[in-house]
């Protein structure tokens, strides 16, 4: 049972990654790499050690989900030029949240802060381990589990035993995810995002990056950030010219990506304080 509950607890808490890949023009016209390489190609260290970015061009970044918007984030303080092309109506991509089901905001999406806290202050380049939101330890104690039709509660110290070998979890209280990602990384870039516009195909071919979106117009940039999830990639919604490398096509078919989906059900009567189905 133990076990179970790891398996659906691993399904759903997908790491939150705030990385992103880029594709370009420059030398190697397959180039698909490390974005903080690629938009570094001219700049130097000055002698306090800061990145002094010579970089003029256009940027389009794919995709306004967390990476999209982290990458936006970073292009506005260095003063590069950029424009976000999302393929919905609306910003967060898997980070979502509902206010209307119940008398609290839900994440739909990412909800689970993995293992520390503190991690939403380095997020936003904050001091100190303890975030300005309020949050709550995720640790249920009192789990019942049902086999062979029976209920009984599973041992409190099979449960630390569990925890133990297992990630923390904290929980944002009154807010979400959602809300963290708008306040934290979408303030000064909303107007830079252009929706509905899905991407169906990159030419990088020539000296600017060409993306056309399903309804046939163009965009072009001289760098491309692309934050479209593996699951995109590997359904070939996206045409490149030229292809992809190989290798990449190998790293995007081999990469452990699960599918994942939430459901919320709501009782007449609390019987449970927390139900997992398994
Ligand atoms: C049900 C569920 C629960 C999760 N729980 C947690 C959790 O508890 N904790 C945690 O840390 N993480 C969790 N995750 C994972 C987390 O949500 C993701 O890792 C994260 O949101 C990914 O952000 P992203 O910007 O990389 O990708 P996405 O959020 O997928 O953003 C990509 C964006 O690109 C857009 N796009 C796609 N194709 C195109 C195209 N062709 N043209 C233009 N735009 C396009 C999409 O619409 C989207 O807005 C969960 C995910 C799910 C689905």
């Amino acid at each position: 049972m133990k076990e179970l509950i790891k398996s659906l607890i691993s399904l759903l808490f997908l790491i939150l990654p705030f990385s992103f890949m880029a594709c370009n023009k420059d030398e190697n016209p397959n180039t698909f790499g490390n974005t903080e390489n690629e938009l570094q190609g001219n700049e130097n260290l000055n002698t306090s050690g800061n990145i002094e970015n010579e970089f003029q061009g256009n940027v389009i970044i794919v995709g306004a989900g967390a990476s999209g918007l982290a990458a936006a984030k970073k292009l506005e303080e260095e003063g590069i030029s950029y424009q976000i092309l999302e393929a919905t109506d609306k910003l967060g991509g898997r980070i979502q949240k509902n206010e209307n089901f119940v008398d609290f905001p839900i994440d739909l999406g990412a909800e689970w802060i993995h293992e520390d806290k503190s991690i939403l202050n380095f997020l936003i380049d904050q001091p100190g381990n303890e975030p300005n939101v309020e949050t709550i330890l995720y640790q249920p104690m009192n789990v019942q589990q049902v086999v062979d039709n029976i209920i009984s509660q599973i041992p409190n110290e099979e449960m630390i035993d569990y925890y133990e070998g297992y990630i923390t979890e904290y929980k944002f209280k009154n807010t979400t995810w959602y809300d963290f990602l708008h306040e934290n990384f979408a303030q000064n870039i909303e107007q830079n995002i252009i929706y509905n516009a899905r991407i169906t195909t990159i030419d990088y071919t020539g000296d600017q990056v060409v993306l056309t979106t399903e309804n046939g117009t163009e965009y072009q940039a001289d760098k491309v950030i692309l934050t479209v999830s593996i699951g995109v990639l590997r359904s070939n919604a996206i045409t490149f010219n030229p292809p992809l490398p190989a290798k990449k096509i190998t790293a995007i078919q081999d990469v452990e990506f699960l599918p994942g989906f939430k459901l919320f059900m709501k009782f007449s009567d609390q019987f449970l304080s927390r139900c997992y189905f398994i």
